[in-house]
């Protein structure tokens, strides 16, 4: 069996004397890892391909029993070239893949989960000003298009616009954001001000050339990153340990 499929490189390694290997996110299939067999010595088959960050379009075949996946082939589609030469850039795009690697890993793609994270690594390629907090912010949006994070606009108890509510309060374990009157139950809060709120709304209603800019004041960044902590870990199961994101 044989398809066609774009894909972003995360990873790439030499295995033997002239064969790669080659971690991959896709929109359809999800994160794996394929092989090019005589992928170091054929330039004409994956020409410029066969780099981390590299957008491409494979052209892939199925093992006789399809237990592995070979790259027959390879078009690049985009290079980040500007990426590449950026050490803060690089570190932002490296912890964004590294989280995306982590929640997309298997056989289950999103295509709109692969949209976005190419839509990440363009920002971060054009736009020299992107914020310290992007990565922080790119956990969030991707915890949004999985389905996870709380309604941000009214309490869910009294229906209160939480714009206008007094010290709203995010409530972890029940996904939950309440005005201060309806902060019930057991489990993690924080508290989530008015500025926290505004980018959190803005990073579940647009595309990150929406928000990649934003800097916000030091509270609201320990807001975001407590909310944030608690959406990827409540929510999505994953923590930051060893230099990478582990399943808790
Ligand atoms: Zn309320």
């Amino acid at each position: 069996m044989e398809f066609t499929e774009r894909a972003l490189i995360l990873k790439v390694g030499r295995f033997r004397e002239i064969d790669i290997w080659v971690r991959l996110a896709t929109p359809s299939r999800g994160v794996f890892t394929a092989f090019a067999f005589g992928g170091s010595k054929s330039r004409r088959r994956f020409l410029g391909c066969l780099d981390p960050l590299n957008h491409v379009l494979f052209h892939f075949k199925k093992s006789p029993r399809g237990e592995y996946l070979y790259l027959m082939e390879g078009s690049l589609i985009l290079s980040h070239p500007h990426l590449r030469t950026d050490q803060r850039m690089l570190g932002r795009a490296a912890n964004c893949l590294k989280f995306y690697e982590s929640v997309y890993e298997g056989p289950g793609g999103s295509r709109e989960g692969f949209e976005l994270v190419s839509a990440a690594l363009s920002v971060l390629d054009t736009e020299a000003d992107s914020s310290p907090m992007f990565p922080v912010l790119f956990r969030a949006k991707v915890a949004f298009v999985q389905g996870y994070g709380p309604a941000l606009s009214t309490c869910p108890r009294c229906g209160k616009d939480l714009r206008n509510a007094a010290a709203p309060v995010f409530l972890v374990e029940q996904g939950q954001v309440a005005c201060a009157e309806h902060v019930q139950g057991p489990g993690r809060r924080i508290p989530l001000g008015r500025e926290a709120l505004d980018i959190l709304r803005a990073v579940k209603a647009g595309l990150p050339e929406d928000w990649y800019a934003l800097v916000p004041s030091p509270v609201a960044r320990r807001q975001l990153y407590d909310v944030v902590d608690g959406m990827v870990r409540y929510h999505l199961g994953l923590a930051w340990e060893d230099g990478r994101f582990q399943r808790i």
